[in-house]
């Protein structure tokens, strides 16, 4: 079926053109979801093993599609990315997040809460001034905010990137780098970058039994060290991850060992339950 037109797919591929066939519905559906208020957010525990305290929280993204039911942000923020869409969900999410950790303020609860920003959003105009005017409005406090970027924006314009976050961080908000370790290595540039975290990606957790991935963490967790930068680790799943990474010298972590990504409503019973 090699060189069919565009609109040709799905001859001898089945799965292929059902993917073909939900992307685009997915586009389709995207533009109206935000209007239609089909998004919401999930909070995820962040764990300081060193301090036994809770270390925060990470805004995570849900899309309750109307038909198809609740869909992973693993498949359509790339989409949303294509279509420019992420820009406005972006600041929605922003805004939501840190309501909602102002809402946990004003209980009594301070809890910092991270949220995941796509580059897409450093290339509109200026991000800086968005997250002053969103902590302006919801009257919350920079330092209980962080935003996650991916390392994959250093490909970008660097001096441009680092001048914005360098806004955004004397606006007293914290950066982190997400993923760190995968996809396009950022090693070279870190001493350039003003950030605040690395979080290291979930597949060296998984893979701590891995001689060569121990040294990796290892070397990983000496650089952050020198460089002063904290560094969390992702999906952590199990006791033995708790002692191997402990024992490498990471303090704080998060994944379903602590707790997997809750709603709202369930935030307050699981911090009353985890109280040291
Ligand atoms: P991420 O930022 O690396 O988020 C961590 C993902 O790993 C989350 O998946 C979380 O549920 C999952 N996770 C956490 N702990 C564990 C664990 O112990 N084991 C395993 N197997 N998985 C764990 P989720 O919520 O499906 O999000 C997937 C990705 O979608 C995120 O990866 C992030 O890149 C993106 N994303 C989520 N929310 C947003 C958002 O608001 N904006 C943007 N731009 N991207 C988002
Ligand atoms: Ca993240
Ligand atoms: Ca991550
Ligand atoms: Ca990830």
């Amino acid at each position: 079926a090699k060189g069919l037109g565009k609109n040709q797919y799905c001859v001898y591929n089945d799965t292929m053109g059902m993917k073909e066939i939900r992307k685009m519905e997915l586009e389709k559906d995207l533009q109206r979801a935000l209007k239609d208020k089909q998004f919401y957010l999930m909070y995820q525990p962040k764990w300081n093993v060193k301090t036994n305290k809770l270390a925060g929280f990470e805004a995570l993204l849900r899309w309750k599609h109307p038909r198809l039911g609740v869909i992973s942000p693993a498949e359509f923020i790339p989409i949303a990315e294509e279509t420019g869409h992420i820009v406005p969900i972006t600041r929605w999410t922003l805004e939501q997040a840190c309501i909602q950790c102002k809402e946990w303020q004003e209980k009594g609860d301070i809890h910092p809460i991270s949220v995941n920003i796509s580059i897409r959003l450093f290339q509109t105009d200026k991000l800086a001034d968005f997250v002053q005017s969103v902590l302006e409005k919801v009257e919350l406090d920079p330092n209980l905010l962080e935003l996650e970027i991916t390392e994959s924006m250093v490909l970008f314009d660097v001096e441009d990137i680092v001048r914005q976050l360098q806004s955004i961080r004397a606006l007293g908000v914290k950066i982190s780098m997400d993923d760190f370790g995968t996809g396009y290595s950022s090693i070279g540039l870190l001493d350039r970058l003003p950030i605040d975290s690395l979080k290291l990606d979930r597949l060296f957790t998984n893979d701590l039994e891995t001689p060569s991935k121990r040294a990796i963490i290892n070397a990983i967790l000496l650089m952050a060290e020198n460089l002063h930068l904290d560094v969390i680790a992702e999906g952590v799943e199990s006791r033995e991850h708790i002692e191997s990474l402990t024992q490498l010298g990471c303090n704080v972590m998060q994944g379903y060992y602590y707790g997997k990504p809750m709603e709202s409503e369930d935030v307050d019973d699981w911090v009353k339950n985890n109280k040291e």
